[in-house]
């Protein structure tokens, strides 16, 4: 199995500033541990530099009048919201993430590389016409898009680890028929964007398809992959899509600065690991990984390796898996509440699927 990594150094100007959590430097600090971890000479690894993407790309998704009022806030700086300051460097920043996106999705598609990790990518809270939560604009969407239109691509499963729910990509999808939107991400009464609840499954040809997985909060990493196991693989099956997409990072980490679920550096190789052998069994073995997000500086560039391993050496042990702290309490925290969530979620979704 080929993997291709897209990395460039422009990823670093997507930097929203020196106090702000989504700096540019987690890019880099990143690929240094990459490569001291030597990833790149490991057989069937190789990094590609991107170009950056351009304006209709983006156009691809987003409506031209939020495209054109945030490229002209990138030409004399401002920010489109409070979180999410923009500017010429950050456009370029942006641009240069989704080109990568883009890239990755081409590689795997064209049979250049059997999977690809997009590094920076995952922007999930930009809708059609609107931004926000330190997103422009949503790559996800416009690698489904370029597959749809330029390949032969219908069905994309998207899996969307994030600790935040994907408000975005749930709006972009949500009545769509051909996309398959599943999304675990903490209690939404408990953080940003106060959306993603269970009963929220989709409307028009897409009800059913769009599947959101709360968790409470400091939920333990065995809880947070029971939920995964339990609902993401049955779905998989029976949805057969052509290819998966997951976006996320590290932001679900338990040391992580804006979240507060309970994973650590090992739950995120499980992750990618499971994600890789479900493709394998509905796909052809078809992934990309979008890994963009992440605000504890100590901990991300860990958990970001530990995702791109999962996905290269799923035999990998986990023992070599470092992680920058110990684990902090029970891996099973909260497994009782989260049986309850995954059991009232099969409850509403067995109306749609056979599996449950
Ligand atoms: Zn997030």
């Amino acid at each position: 199995m080929k993997t291709c990594i897209t990395y460039h150094e422009k990823f670093k100007q997507y930097d929203l500033g020196v106090n702000h959590p989504f700096r540019g430097d987690r890019f880099v600090k990143a690929k240094i541990f990459f490569d001291k971890k030597s990833l790149s000479s490991l057989p069937n690894v190789f990094f590609i530099e991107p170009k950056a993407a351009t304006k209709e790309d983006v156009l691809k998704v987003h409506s031209k009048r939020y495209v054109d009022h945030i490229f002209k806030l990138a030409e004399k700086g401002g920010s489109y919201d409070i979180d999410t300051p923009v500017s010429k460097r950050i456009l370029e920043g942006a641009m240069f993430i989704i080109g990568g996106v883009l890239e990755a999705g081409r590689y795997v598609i064209e049979g250049k590389a059997d999977r690809g990790v997009a590094l920076g990518g995952g922007f999930h809270h930009a809708g059609l016409d609107y931004g926000g939560g330190f997103c422009l604009f949503n790559d996800i969407a416009i690698l489904v898009s370029e597959l749809r239109e330029k390949h032969d691509v219908k069905r994309v499963l998207i899996l969307d680890y994030d600790v935040h729910f994907g408000n975005g990509t749930s709006d972009i999808y949500y009545s769509d028929g051909d996309v398959l939107f599943i999304s675990l991400h903490q209690d939404p009464r408990t953080i940003y964007p106060g959306r993603g609840f269970i009963h929220e499954v989709g409307s028009g040809r897409g009800e059913g398809l769009n599947i959101n997985i709360p968790l409470p909060m400091r939920t333990g990493e065995r809880s947070y992959l029971y939920a995964l196991n339990e609902i993401f693989p049955p779905l998989a099956e029976d949805f057969k899509p052509d290819i998966i997409i997951a976006n996320g990072g590290s932001d679900a980490h338990f040391a992580d600065h804006l979240g507060s679920l309970g994973l650590t550096a090992r739950g995120f190789f499980e992750i990618s690991r499971i994600i890789g052998s479900v493709s394998e069994e509905v796909c052809g073995g078809k992934v990309i990984l979008l890994v963009g997000s992440g605000y504890n500086i100590n901990v991300l560039p860990y958990c970001w390796y530990a995702l791109a391993l999962g996905l290269i050496k799923p035999d990998a042990s986990l023992e070599k898996i470092e992680d920058f702290f110990p684990q902090p309490h029970d891996p099973w925290q909260n497994l009782e509440k989260v049986k309850k969530i995954v059991c009232s979620l099969k409850d509403i979704l067995s109306k749609y699927w056979s599996c449950f």
